[in-house]
């Protein structure tokens, strides 16, 4: 094992590195078929590199490459990936090659394109920490772990070799905590695709032995020609970099409701199964993710919304569902969200006689009600029904009763609801504080003060 490392963190255990040769060019076009042997290959580029023992959980590990153990699929260095995702890198200018990058600001960009390629398909962050003189050490031959990720510029040895990267982790459990990248400024007809196999590499994927993807490469596939990553690249990443989840089971007492499809706000990057016949689904989401999910109703069950914020792992959220409609229904477009700006618009809209032509336009994101009769007829049935009669008055008023829902729906709580409103001076009026509005309210609209 090196005797050479400098980085303290080595110090706590054993180290490993590998040297991962990277794209050879030079062979673009070779035909698919026959794996490619040549000298790229790790035993013979990194002879005293230990691999460990591969984890029992880890499917992704393959041991014997190209003749026994799993096939068709990436694979990794059987590492964790740098830790929270994140790697930091410097970047070395020394000797690039003006004919081919014409300046340091060029380099960086192509660089961070590749960059931008791994992490919109992964949960894995690049934070670029200025430029540096110092050099990819880690690269053979020199081998050396100096705590800094740097990606630069090397001439390199044998013909066709565009590129080297050199990956170290310390453990057990084994994760990386480096990785240096060497160009080859003497011979790199296709850099964007050799950085973007390289970063493949300093992200701890080895090469796939499925053929014409990015990380394709000897001894079990050969080099491929992609600049786009594909789903074996994907796939692999996420192995090292998953997106944060969230999952459980929708459920009504005992009885799992199947079906339901949540709806994501924000939306972005969020992507979520249907929930399954026992009720799980599982969601995907950006790392960091804060927002609600919701749906309409499914077979007749009400799915409250759900609210996360700052989602970094795995999430385990169960949902209760509740059978119908409520006698006080505050979802009338039914989209699983009580909101002001259409549930709300419409209570009130109601309350003061408006017509049905008045609640056209009155539905939010992923709402099954979205045309005016059928947010009218919501709305028109619980208010026929005494169910927005909040304050418990001889009727049900807009200057009471949905202006209590609408402040509620708007955010507001304690006396900023009731406030103003002079409800002890309403006809039959039996519920003026907020404590009595609030318990009335969660019993018979389900809201969840
Ligand atoms: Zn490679």
């Amino acid at each position: 094992m090196p005797g050479r490392h400098k980085h303290t963190a080595m110090e706590r255990g054993v180290t490993q590195f590998i040297a991962a040769v990277g794209a050879v060019l030079g062979f673009i076009g070779a035909p698919c078929g026959a794996p490619l042997h040549t000298t790229d290959t790790l035993a013979a580029e990194s002879p005293e590199a230990q691999r460990p023992d591969p984890p029992s959980s880890n499917d992704f590990f393959v041991t014997t490459k190209a003749i026994a153990g799993e096939r068709s699929k990436f694979i990794t260095y059987g590492w964790i990936g740098f830790a929270g995702g994140i790697v930091h890198w410097r970047y070395n200018d020394a000797n690039r090659p003006v004919g081919i990058v014409a300046s340091a600001t060029e380099a960086l960009q192509r660089i961070q394109a590749g960059m931008d390629k791994w992490s919109a398909a992964c949960n894995v962050h690049f934070v670029y920490d200025g430029t540096t003189t110092q050099n990819p050490d880690l690269v053979p031959p020199t081998r050396i772990f100096d705590g800094v990720n740097v990606i630069g510029w090397t001439a390199q040895g044998y013909s066709g070799q565009t590129g080297v990267a050199g990956v170290g982790a310390v453990g057990p459990p084994w994760q990386m905590v480096e990785a240096d990248i060497a160009l080859n400024y003497q011979y790199n007809p296709a850099l964007d695709k050799t950085i973007l196999h390289e970063l493949g590499h300093m992200l701890g994927l080895d090469h796939s032995d499925v053929y014409n993807v990015v990380m394709s490469g000897p001894p079990s596939s050969s080099y491929g020609t992609q600049s786009t990553l594909q789903p074996d690249d994907i796939n692999g990443c996420l192995s090292l970099y998953p997106f944060p989840t969230i999952s459980g089971t929708i459920s009504n007492g005992a009885t799992p409701v199947s079906g339901v499809s949540f709806c994501a706000q924000p939306s972005a990057g969020v992507s979520c199964t249907a929930s399954n016949a026992s009720g799980a689904y599982s969601c995907t989401v950006p790392n960091g993710w804060g927002g609600v999910l919701h749906s309409p109703m499914v077979g007749g069950q009400r799915i409250p919304a759900q609210v996360f914020a700052n989602v970094t792992g795995a999430v385990t959220r169960n949902v209760a569902a509740t059978t119908g409609v409520p006698s006080c229904d505050l979802d009338v477009d039914d989209n699983g969200l009580f909101e002001a700006a259409t549930d709300g618009v419409a209570i009130l809209r109601r309350a003061l006689g408006f017509g049905q032509a008045s609640f056209a336009g009155l539905s939010g994101a992923c709402a099954a009600n979205t045309t005016a009769a059928s947010i009218y007829a919501a709305t028109d049935a619980s208010f026929n029904a005494g169910g927005y009669n909040v304050t418990g008055g001889s009727a049900t008023l807009a200057t009471t009763d949905a202006l209590v829902i609408m402040r509620t729906l708007l955010g507001l709580s304690g006396n900023a609801v009731v406030d103003g409103l002079g409800l002890s001076s309403k006809p039959g009026v039996v519920r003026t504080s907020w404590n009595d509005v609030k318990t009335w309210m969660n019993s018979n609209c389900r809201a969840g003060l």
